[in-house]
């Protein structure tokens, strides 16, 4: 296995070092020592960026999809050649466990196969005129420089998504990725050049997020922004965008609730659930974070699921049997402690965790939380980490309305035997994605977005290029 690699920016395909310019440290978040230093992009450097997308966006629109396919599936299978060495590199910097890091990866090459197939069924279509010599055509054209800006908890699969959307429509594309895990976005670079991508159609850069996205949303170059981040900053960058009249595709935070009925499956669906919810440590935009368990059913799902929570190994990503890392930088521990002690005020029962594991290291306890308010903070804020609220309903109509209250709806969830409710809470779920008893999103041919406050577009399924083209309505006689 090879060191933490040295990490740099890549502009008109060449990857650009630290040397004259700022850094920044990155930290191995299970002992907080530095592993690496992160260059900023100067000005200069983001101006390149800019000139050289744009410039490559001449040739690259022209592009056959046949061409951009061929390039995706040489990503996907350099994607799995790779995995292992990426996927340790995302247990050092990120934290979560090798096992997930390397199915992250591994997921992400059908995400390039998955372009490389819907990249040469990009069609448009003939109107039928209104006089026999009239012909009218309805053509997609990609949209031009895109500027995109990926978080830290899946730093690969967020940051290829946006790549394979953008490139595989034939846009040109600046992205932003997470500098607290950097390692994941450089070797993305790696392998689309080795791909054969020409220069300037991937341009990666690292700076202050708030310094960079209003630089390149400003610029003129740049005709769309995707976004993957918490609500807050998805808003206040929608609306730059709005400002320069920029079309945008946001994946922003949800809180996925969780209905559990009597008639459910109760404990196969409680042990499931305490798996998801600490798969990444509980920071998955879509992990279920509300559980409102019919009163019936409370008692033995809370006993399944609390075992489940109590019995998961937390340590080192890297070691044997690990089977929940730390987080994914000391801020989120913080984050978790302003729940726990919002829950505690309230006078609410903290029944597992409920603190810092250590003094080294970002981790913090598998937490569960009962006898909670709808209006607590754990309740009404994504907690993005290890702790799950349990509370009780009564009936379907009290469930649905408790789990639609909040402005989210990214992902939801509902276990139940019965196929009337079943088809009810599909229907009636204000969610981008419901899962009915099973785990069943975020697969490349299925698309992954949300509504209300959680988000605009898609990513994924036959839906994913649909933010990277215009449309040009042509008629001729
Ligand atoms: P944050 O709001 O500070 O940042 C979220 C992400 O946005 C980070 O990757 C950050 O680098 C980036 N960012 C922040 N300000 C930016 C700006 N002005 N321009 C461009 N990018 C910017 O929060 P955080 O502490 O990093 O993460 C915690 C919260 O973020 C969670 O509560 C969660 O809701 C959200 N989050 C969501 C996802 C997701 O998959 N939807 C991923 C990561 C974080």
């Amino acid at each position: 296995m090879s060191a933490y690699p040295s990490l740099s920016l890549y502009i008109n395909g060449q990857f650009l070092s630290g040397e004259g310019r700022k850094t920044q440290d990155v930290f191995n978040p299970a002992n907080q020592q530095v592993i690496g230093q992160l260059p900023h992009a100067s000005k200069a450097d983001l101006d390149l960026a800019l000139q050289s997308a744009q410039k490559a966006f001449e040739t690259w629109r022209k592009s056959s999809p046949l061409d951009r396919s061929n390039i995706l599936r040489k990503v996907a299978a350099l994607t799995r050649e790779r995995a292992e060495d990426i996927a340790r590199n995302i247990t050092l910097d990120q934290g979560k466990p090798l096992g997930e890091a390397l199915a992250e990866v591994r997921s992400c090459a059908e995400h390039a196969e998955w372009h490389a197939e819907e990249a040469r069924r990009i069609y448009g279509r003939v109107i039928p005129a209104r006089q026999p010599n009239v012909r009218q055509l309805v053509i997609k054209e990609p949209v031009g420089v895109c500027a995109a800006f990926t978080p830290w908890n899946f730093p690969f699969n967020q940051a290829i998504r946006k790549m394979v959307a953008a490139i595989g429509a034939g846009c040109t594309l600046i992205l932003k990725g997470p500098e607290d895990s950097p390692s994941a976005v450089v070797a993305l670079a790696q392998l689309f050049q080795d791909a054969g991508l020409p220069p300037g159609v991937l341009n990666i850069v690292w700076g202050v997020p708030s310094e960079v996205s209003t630089y390149l949303i400003e610029s003129p170059i740049v005709r769309k922004i995707s976004f993957t981040g918490s609500v807050a900053v998805g808003k206040h960058l929608s609306s730059l965008a709005g400002l320069h009249m920029k079309r945008v595709t946001m994946e922003l935070g949800g809180h996925s609730p969780v209905l559990v009925f009597d008639d459910a499956d109760i404990e196969p669906a409680a042990e499931m659930l305490a798996r998801t919810k600490l798969r990444n440590a509980g920071q998955v935009c879509v992990s279920p974070t509300r559980f409102y368990v019919q009163e019936k059913a409370y008692d033995k799902f809370l006993a399944k699921f609390l075992d489940v929570i109590k019995s998961v190994k937390v340590g080192d990503g890297l070691e044997k049997g690990t089977q929940m890392g730390p987080l994914a930088f000391d801020r989120r521990v913080t984050a978790m402690q302003s729940f726990v002690d919002d829950a505690n005020r309230r006078g609410a029962k903290v029944l597992t965790g409920g603190e810092r594991i250590g003094s080294v290291g970002s981790f913090f306890a598998p937490t569960v939380v009962t006898e909670i308010g709808d209006d607590s903070m754990l309740m009404t804020e994504e907690p993005f980490g290890p702790i799950a609220p349990v509370v009780r309903f009564k009936d379907t109509d009290e469930g649905i309305r408790r789990a639609n209250s909040l402005p989210f709806g990214l992902a939801s969830f509902a276990f139940t035997g019965s196929l009337k409710t079943a088809n009810r809470v599909a229907n009636e779920l204000e969610a981008g994605m419901v899962n009915i008893n099973h785990f069943g999103i975020a697969l490349s041919e299925t698309p992954f977005g949300g509504i209300k406050d959680s988000g605009i577009g898609s990513e994924g399924g036959m839906e994913t290029f649909d933010g990277y083209l215009t449309t040009k309505f042509v008629t001729e006689v």
